[in-house]
């Protein structure tokens, strides 16, 4: 997907340093949010909605890349997005069902 496993394989950073980034990215979003929803003393950063998408992408980027990092290969990577969305999904999907 994206060549998320090669990119991350080509990417130097330790599991903490791409956990770290990701926290980086977390915060880059909040920023986005907190500025959209007009905050006080966040709204005259004057973020979009665009910015906010942007945020989240780049979040959930670094996060599938954590994700890849623990992985030995493309397959393995792959198979295991599948499997962990497909349950974390359907746990979310109980949970709103209950
Ligand atoms: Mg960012």
């Amino acid at each position: 997907m994206f060549q998320i496993f090669e990119l991350t394989q080509a990417d130097p950073k330790s599991l903490l340093q791409r956990t770290l980034k990701l926290s980086e990215e977390t915060g880059e979003l909040a920023e986005a949010v907190l500025s959209v929803t007009d905050a006080p003393g966040s709204a005259y950063k004057a973020h979009t909605l665009h910015d906010v998408r942007e945020e989240a992408a780049d979040a959930a980027l670094v996060a599938l890349s954590v994700l890849a990092q623990t992985c030995e290969t493309s397959e393995e990577f792959s198979a295991e997005l599948d499997r962990l969305m497909r349950e974390k999904s359907a746990k979310w999907q109980a949970k709103l069902a209950e």
